[in-house]
């Protein structure tokens, strides 16, 4: 009878939670014991200053278990009422090839690795981003492409902020879309120039030379389907000086000319329909092509080929300097998290099918648009357009019953322009979905028979391709594309390039400031659930009641855990959300008729993201010093406060402070800015310090972004996608963003869009929500306090060999710390990129380098991570002091050791000669541990600046492959 327990306590040993903390009971009292604190709550209370500590507890409900949680899940999911979407705008259905669904979007390999900043270890992505660009530029006929941005809307308003910077129209201050272009994107667009102060002239797309402009859009298809020349359309644009942007759509770009060839300047479009679910509006990837002149104007990332030390091949983001990491409020555009997993997922279709695959998708596309048209038009249906690639625009009287008879069929039409309707066929239509479409269109007993349209029309062909705009040239010539048709092949594709990276399924990514803990596999498993993948964003709302509830949710848990008032979950990515948050402050101060109150603080120690979105703000970027311990000067702040008080719009500040510590004058700042009429900016990416037990809304602040993709379990998918939702008070609620073809309930109705979709990366969001549902809120606040815990640990061990930068109360650090190496530097000449290198040896990803702090490592161990796992990084960043002291010493030289030679691959340490200063063994396995799980980088230190002056963006010609 002693051992009997109670059914709760049985049941409590399969909760979540246990499984999300990496300690186990017995590790966390050992920390604590080198803490020198008898509890978590000693510890707590000696890190976290009291009078921020929140005094209740979060109210997001009792921590449920993985099978209750997904179980409820499914039932919410199925809510959700999954029709046949040929709405279009942006959005197709595509068939997910399923080695691409369950080896890249379902495998952890590939969904948990972070952005390549540590090129040496992610080759395979990097690769297959090349791969993407170089699909980009065969389909765009330009000669230079990005790696990916965030959807196709505001990749056209980054279009927009180029065409600006290269336009010879200096004096112009005006974007022309013409009207044709989807409705979403003029939205994005012009919700991105009023913040720049550009005037936005929408009309028919013959009108844009009669402006004095300094770029212009196009669609291409158009939003209503039409194929149009724009030849004309861009010499026009470009006679007067300006830039000719298009955006396209991919699947078209295999049979239409290629829009660098009819001459414009930049081509975008989405890649959604290559492969990647609609997932109710996102995430997908956007591809940007432009000309090579505008290279240093190009935003987001470019992949580039350049040279290992080897003289190898070797991949890494080109001009990194351009990021507003280093260019701050000068940076091009803002894009950091960006969509990388989901331009894979494209760039991997592309591989799968090759060029001929592809070609038949888009043809057979395209010909059941031609038997469409052709059955209607036989019935006497009036078509607004004779040319077409997949979508037919009806003019028509009797829209309101066809829409009626297509709803009870469950189908959805475009019907968000007066008086037409338009339908999209896509790679998933079947001969048996287009009698189905005439059933709807013409009423039944229509008598049209698909395989007599279809041979009608193979005898007599199309003309719904102008013959002008025919593509007559190759695309996706390269081996990469021609060489992986069998499943087998692309199976072991896709393996090889995972393998050449680490991700969090190897070990641990303690990155400061990205908070890389774990993306539980329960919490993943949702999103491909077709009840979530497959919904159109712009379905009617009442077909989409599972994610309403689903997000509804959310988002008042969210407003709990912030201790905010109203929260918007468009945004995709967290600098898209420091964006929103600005407008919304923004538009605050109009409201007020403050329109004049336009600058901005920003403490030195602030993440780039920031200046670089007060900059698309238009704000006025007034820096604030920080004190020798790495706090805001206080005298510094209320001078420069007092100065600016007429003119403050408001302060954005990191909580924990980005130097790790809890501020103690974070009460003090918010009522400073608060005094002088401005709006505090509380920048969440430390939100895993904050959870449960203390909020930016409690602290004081009006509104913060929160990343989903760090505090809340989203992972990172090697550089995205992201969700960047905002936190607002109540006042500022008003401004936040609305959708102009779905509206977001709470939004003022004149708000613009930031996103394409009106709930952004809505497909995501799943995952946050089960993280929250099987945490519960005492989980979430265990799991702040043990990110305080592993972090305070690693800290105090760390301490034993290396100067730790910053600390706050009682000595304590709250979810990261700060490791300098600049004294070691000093003494020894070795680097804090050879020490970043050589963690990659020992299999460790390095953690944030150089940031905030020049010289120094930013180290986050998140809750999730055993004190197994931190030992074995601290006893990897031990051994390397120890490799420093050796140079120190004399013992090796500054140019023969193993930290300058980091990292050293298997060719290297395998190769035919040796002449280093220590042994071939040692060079790869420098701690036992290491051989135990050796991770094997694939190429050796690569020269960043060969790349950049020998920029190639493409795949390397075969030749180089034959070498
Ligand atoms: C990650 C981060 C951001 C930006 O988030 P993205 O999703 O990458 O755009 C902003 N501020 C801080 C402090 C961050 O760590």
């Amino acid at each position: 009878m002693s051992n009997a327990k109670s059914l709760e306590e049985l049941e409590q040993k399969q909760d979540f939670i246990r499984r999300h903390i990496g300690p186990s009971p017995a590790q966390v009292s050992d920390m604590l014991s080198a803490l020198e604190v008898s509890s978590v709550q000693e510890l707590i209370d000696q890190t976290v200053p009291a009078r921020i500590r929140l005094e209740q507890p979060l109210t997001v409900g009792q921590s449920r278990t993985e099978v209750e949680t997904l179980s409820y899940l499914k039932s919410v999911a199925s809510k959700n009422k999954v029709f046949k979407s040929y709405i279009g705008q942006g959005y197709h259905p595509t068939n997910v090839p399923h080695v691409i669904l369950r080896n890249v979007l379902e495998n952890p390999g590939w969904y948990t690795a972070y952005t390549p900043y540590q090129p040496e270890i992610a080759q395979g992505r990097l690769e297959s981003l090349l791969n993407f660009q170089t699909m980009t530029l065969d389909l765009t006929g330009l000669d230079l492409a990005s790696a990916s941005l965030l959807d196709e809307s505001t990749a056209a308003a980054e279009a927009m902020g180029l065409a600006k910077r290269v336009s010879k129209a200096k004096k112009a201050n005006a974007f022309f879309i013409a009207d044709d272009v989807h409705t979403q994107t003029i939205d994005v667009v012009t919700t991105r120039a009023e913040q720049f102060g550009f005037e936005i002239i929408v009309g028919k797309a013959e009108d844009a030379v009669n402006h004095d402009i300094f770029g212009a859009l196009f669609q291409y298809p158009t939003t209503s389907g039409e194929v149009v020349d724009i030849t004309d359309l861009i010499a026009g644009v470009q006679s007067k000086k300006a830039i000719a942007c298009v955006a396209a759509d991919i699947m078209s770009l295999l049979l239409l000319k290629a829009p660098g060839k009819l001459g414009a300047d930049v081509v975008l479009g989405s890649a959604q329909r290559f492969g990647v679910p609609m997932g109710y509006g996102g995430p997908h990837a956007a591809f940007f092509a432009t000309r090579d002149a505008y290279k240093r104007s190009l935003p987001g990332r470019i992949i580039g080929v350049s040279k290992d030390r080897l003289g190898n091949d070797a991949l890494r983001m080109a001009m990194q300097t351009r990021e507003q990491h280093i260019r701050r409020d000068k940076a091009n555009s803002n894009i950091c998290t960006a969509q990388v997993l989901l331009a894979n997922m494209a760039a991997f279709y592309a591989v799968y099918h090759g060029p001929q695959g592809l070609k038949t998708i888009a043809q057979r596309i395209h010909r059941f648009a031609d038997i469409l048209a052709s059955g209607l038009k036989a019935k006497g249906i009036a078509l607004k357009h004779s040319t077409w690639f997949d979508t037919l625009t009806v003019v028509s009287d009797s829209k309101d019953d066809v829409i009626a008879r297509a709803i009870a069929k469950g189908v959805n039409f475009a019907t968000n322009h007066e008086g037409e309707y338009s339908i999209s066929v896509s790679e998933t239509t079947t001969r048996a979905d287009i009698t189905e479409l005439f059933d709807i269109i013409l009423g039944e007993g229509h008598g049209l028979s698909v395989d007599a349209i279809a041979a009608d029309v193979e005898a007599n062909g199309s003309e719904s391709i102008p013959v002008s705009l025919v593509r007559d040239d190759e695309v996706l010539t390269h081996p990469n594309f021609n060489s992986y048709h069998s499943e087998t092949d692309m199976l072991r594709y896709i393996k090889r390039l995972e393998s050449k990276d680490l991700s969090l399924n190897h070990s641990m990514i303690s990155l400061g400031s990205c908070t890389m803990k774990l993306n539980a596999t329960a919490e993943m498993i949702p999103i491909t659930w077709p009840e979530f993948a497959n919904l159109h964003p712009f379905c009617p709302l009442d077909q989409a009641e599972g994610y309403q509830i689903m997000i509804g949710e959310l988002h008042d848990w969210l407003v709990n855990i912030t201790g905010y008032d109203a929260v918007s979950l468009q945004p995709n990515s967290g600098a898209q959300g420091e964006y929103a948050g600005l407008i919304a402050i923004r538009k605050y101060h109009e409201s007020r008729g403050d329109a004049h109150r336009n600058v901005c603080l920003i403490p030195s120690s602030a993440h780039g993201t920031n200046p670089a979105s007060a900059q698309m703000a238009s704000m006025k970027i007034v820096v604030v010093n920080c004190d020798k311990n790495g706090n805001v000067d206080m005298a510094d702040l209320k001078a420069k406060a007092e100065e600016v008080s007429e003119n403050l719009s408001c302060i954005m500040i990191t909580y924990p402070s980005t130097h790790g510590v809890y501020e103690e004058t974070i009460r003090e700042i918010c009522d400073i800015i608060h005094e002088h009429g401005g709006q505090v900016y509380m920048d969440g990416a430390n939100m895993n310090a904050q959870v449960g037990v203390t909020s930016p809304g409690f602290i004081g602040s009006d509104v913060s972004h929160l990343n989903l993709h760090k505090t809340f379990c989203i992972p990172h998918g090697g550089g995205g996608p992201g969700v960047g939702p905002i936190g607002v008070k109540s006042h500022l609620a008003p401004f936040m963003p609305n959708h102009s073809v779905i509206n977001v309930p709470g939004t003022n109705i004149g708000n613009g869009a930031v996103s394409a979709a009106p709930y952004g990366s809505a497909a995501i969001l799943p995952i946050s929500w089960a993280y929250i549902t099987m945490m519960g809120s005492e989980g979430l606040k265990q799991a702040t306090e043990m990110a305080i815990v592993n972090a305070n640990y690693l800290t105090h061990e760390l301490s034993k060999h290396f100067p730790i930068l910053y600390r706050g109360r009682n000595n304590r650090v709250a979810h990261e710390c700060i490791v300098d190496l600049r004294p070691l530097k000093e003494q020894s000449g070795i680097t804090e990129m050879d020490v970043a290198k050589r963690l990659q040896d020992y299999g460790f990803h390095s953690p944030t380098m150089s940031f905030p702090v020049a010289g120094t490592l930013m180290i986050e161990p998140t809750e999730s991570e055993s004190k197994g796992e931190i030992d074995r990084f601290i006893e990897a960043m031990v051994s390397i002091k120890g490799e420093i002291e050796k140079v120190i010493s004399g013992e090796w030289s500054i140019e023969n050791n193993p930290l300058v030679f980091a990292p050293h691959t298997q060719g290297d340490v395998l190769g035919n000669e040796w002449d280093r200063a220590y042994d071939r063994f040692y060079a790869a396995f420098p701690v036992p541990a290491v051989a135990k799980n050796k991770f094997w980088p694939t190429v050796t230190r690569i020269d960043d600046v060969y790349g950049d002056r020998n920029l190639v963006c493409s795949c390397p010609a075969v030749e180089t492959y034959r070498d």
